[in-house]
């Protein structure tokens, strides 16, 4: 599959041609999928002012019309998934199975549940405002959209995260600006082209292709939020360049993920769950299991099951049927796992399961065996950088604390997970556990939930992405106030004579308990205020 590819920011620009293009690679093979243009500083700004453009009217419709485009890009993507899914492996190495099953199918479920569910979400709400009631105020919040949000996202999900985001923005009533990362730029061009052909006013979502300066670009072209997932390097220098015009950002960094196993667990469900949480996506997921702790008791046989069960993965290219999996995405990612990994070796590690380059593939393939560590320890890079790749280092432990502790001793916290059948120690641990998400008897897997958040605490991140608390990431509340008794005077207006201050101090005392009794108290003095009023 070739194709040079016109993304909609190139077709309107098309008098100022990029000189520069990008070369999308197979990372199986090395071999060209296709080519996209480095949009330019000025491109990216006429993307983001069409997007305003489009955005007035966008905004105006009602959320049924709005859903009914996204449900109408969903059967487009039903109905291509086969086409979508094979682009996906070819731009990123992981293979067709898992681009089903971990891409399309829970953006699937995502916009189904946006589009329908979106208007209750953002319901305008009452407010209960105490005691202000009783002055004949009420409150309420209606959600606005923000206007236009850009999205800057990687390349280890190019489908599944840049989508969901896309569908909420979309639902709130935003307009998009899309910069899609320079190695899967084919995949955000099918992004827009899905909603293109379900309708989508143009403008409405801008795909601009391009390296991190296009992205750059992005970040100070005048959007009105930056939803911004990738590495805690690159999300710094976002939050940097957009905090010089304050424009707000949400940060979904990296991972280090701690899975704890305790004595009690389900031995083979756990093995099982350790080997697709480290190894799905050949470990480049941000809630990857990147730090396994296991109980010293039942140390010995979780480790040899662990062991037995990523020897007999099948690595080959990802779109070959039966493959488990496939080519990490890039070679410079690759060089990160053979550096951690070496690292980990020369100080005493042990190796008992791969370690080393997959061989047998094309020359330009970015294969990696999936490995297993053990004897690794804490100062190690290993166990605290994010490895981004196969890689299950594994420690034991001895005590409920100490399995908190280590899972805590981490910059980053995403996710965690747990393993016991005690549900109550699982929730117990989990509520000492710094992460944004922490599962019990489960893995990796809830960004595919669209009802629950997604984000993280420490470096993993600012803000949430998914859920109602990722919708409202994406709408202003807009808070209105009424008086029904506009006519008398605000106790607390001027004039400031004896008696009004008297009357201050005695709100101090009683309205601010909150209690209505305590408040009556002051009616006397607050109907002579009233009544010495102009
Ligand atoms: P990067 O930080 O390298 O890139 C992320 C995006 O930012 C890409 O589109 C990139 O463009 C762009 N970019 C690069 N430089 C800039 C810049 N100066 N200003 C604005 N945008 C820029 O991350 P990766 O693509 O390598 O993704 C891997 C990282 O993402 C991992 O750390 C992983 O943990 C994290 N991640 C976090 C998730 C979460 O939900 N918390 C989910 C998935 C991944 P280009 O690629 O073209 O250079």
């Amino acid at each position: 599959m070739m194709a040079t590819q016109t993304s909609q920011a190139q077709t309107a620009d098309s008098t100022t041609e990029a000189a520069r293009e990008i070369v999308s690679r197979d990372p199986a093979t090395g071999e060209e999928v296709g080519r996209v243009p480095v949009r330019s500083p000025e491109e990216v700004e006429r993307a983001v002012e069409r997007a305003r453009a489009a955005q007035k009217s966008w905004g105006a419709l009602s959320f049924r019309e709005r859903g009914g485009c996204v449900l109408r890009a969903r059967e487009i993507v039903l109905r291509e998934m086969e086409e979508i899914a094979e682009l996906i492996s070819i731009e990123t190495g992981k293979p067709i199975a898992e681009a089903v099953s971990m891409e399309i199918t829970p953006t699937l479920d995502l916009m189904q549940y946006f589009a329908r569910r979106a208007a209750r979400l953002l319901k305008p709400e009452k407010l209960d405002i105490g005691l202000y009631r009783l002055l004949g105020r009420s409150s309420r919040i209606v959600y606005r959209p923000l206007g236009v949000v850009g999205i800057i996202s990687p390349w280890n999900f190019p489908w599944a995260i840049p989508l969901g985001e896309v569908v909420l923005a979309l639902m709130a009533g935003n307009a998009v600006v899309l910069k899609p990362s320079e190695l899967t730029p084919l995949v955000g061009l099918k992004i827009g082209g899905v909603f293109t052909r379900a309708g989508l006013p143009e403008g409405v979502l801008e795909i601009v292709t391009g390296d991190g300066s296009t992205g750059q670009s992005l970040t100070v072209a005048g959007v009105n939020k930056i939803m911004f997932t990738g590495s805690v390097a690159t999300g710094r220098r976002v939050a940097e360049a957009a905090a010089r015009t304050l424009t707000p950002v949400v940060l979904e960094l990296g991972g280090k993920d701690p899975m704890i196993v305790f004595d009690d667990a389900d031995i083979n469900a756990a093995a099982g769950a350790a080997v697709w949480g480290a190894f799905a996506n050949a470990g480049q997921a941000c809630a990857s299991v990147e730090r396994c702790y296991v109980h010293e008791r039942i140390a010995t046989d979780f480790i040899s099951r662990v062991v037995e069960r990523a020897k007999a993965l099948k690595q080959n290219v990802g779109t070959r049927e039966g493959t488990d999996i496939g080519a990490m995405s890039s070679e410079r990612q690759l060089r990160v796992v053979e550096e951690h990994v070496g690292d980990a070796v020369a100080r005493g590690a042990r190796v008992l399961a791969g370690g080393r380059r997959a061989e047998g593939f094309s020359e330009g393939g970015a294969f990696y065996e999936p490995t297993v560590l053990t004897g690794v320890d804490h100062t190690m890079t290993v166990m605290r950088e994010e490895t981004f790749g196969p890689v299950l280092p594994l420690m034991t432990f001895a005590t409920e604390d100490e399995a908190v502790r280590l899972a805590n001793d981490s910059p980053f916290g995403l996710t965690a997970s747990v393993w016991t059948r005690d549900i109550r120690r699982g929730e117990r641990v989990a509520s000492q556990i710094e992460a944004g998400t922490v599962m019990v008897n489960e893995v990796l897997y809830t960004h595919g939930i669209a009802q629950t958040p997604w984000g993280g605490v420490k470096q993993s991140g600012i803000g949430r992405t998914h859920g109602r608390l990722g919708l409202l990431e994406l709408v202003a509340p807009h808070h209105i106030h009424v008086n029904r008794l506009a006519r008398l005077h605000d106790v607390w207006w001027f004039d400031y004579t004896p008696q009004a201050a008297t009357l201050f101090r005695g709100l101090a005392r009683r309205f601010a308990t909150g209690s209505a009794l305590q408040t009556m108290l002051l009616a006397p003095q607050m109907l002579r205020r009233f009544r010495s009023r102009k």
